[in-house]
């Protein structure tokens, strides 16, 4: 399946502009502009691959998942609130192992900021545009779980989308999520005593 370049450009095109210098910005003081630029292209890289990865039968911990044994488990019936609160946890672990994962082999190559803002925009997408406001898309990801895994334009990249020749999601309307996950990070890290609790927290 080829990428649709144009319409690539036209419905995801504003929001990368938007979000990828933004992310950008909160590790530049720390590890340049470049090493940054990479952090948060590898990070909208990891939103989808993390998933895709908890979605494969042989990764650890497969059998207690809670994406897996909770999320996708449509027979367990939780109240709504309590699902999407417990969902918004596994959102933010499943960003937070990165730097879990740091902590572990005592290398620092992740801005602690890209990864927090990255997990604020994985949650807002999920809570707001897959689960509160029903998207057909998602719902195709909750029926087969082997495609759509979001965001969307990594599976036009990956070529996972449930139905390929289906039009692209216009993303312009997701900036607001982007720019809003960006304050909340870059708050986090002007705040003193935020960001030396959360330094603290991964620190050996
Ligand atoms: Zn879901
Ligand atoms: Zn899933």
């Amino acid at each position: 399946m080829e990428i649709r370049v144009d319409e690539f450009i036209q419905k995801y095109g504003l929001f990368l502009a938007i979000t990828i210098p933004l992310f950008t910005y909160l590790g530049v003081a720390e590890f340049g502009l470049l090493a940054a630029f990479a952090q948060t292209l590898f990070l909208l890289f990891w939103s989808y691959a993390g998933h895709r990865w908890c979605h494969s039968p042989d990764m650890p911990l497969y059998a207690i998942n809670p994406h897996i044994q909770i999320h996708h488990n449509h027979a367990l019936e939780l109240p709504r609130w309590l699902s999407l609160v417990f969902e918004a946890i596994v959102n933010l672990f499943g960003f937070t192992i990165l730097l879990l994962f740091e902590w572990l082999i005592g290398v620092k190559f992740l801005s602690t900021w890209i990864v927090l803002a990255s997990a604020f925009l994985y949650i807002c997408m999920h809570i707001l545009d897959y689960s509160i406001w029903p998207n057909p898309e998602h719902q195709l990801h909750h029926g087969k779980a082997d495609c759509n895994y979001g965001p969307q334009f990594m599976d036009v990249l990956m070529d996972t989308r449930c139905d390929p020749k289906a039009p692209y999601d216009d993303f312009t309307l997701k900036i607001p999520h982007a720019i809003v996950s960006f304050f909340f990070a870059f708050a986090l890290r002007e705040n003193e005593i935020t960001s030396k609790w959360i330094d603290s927290l991964f620190q050996k």
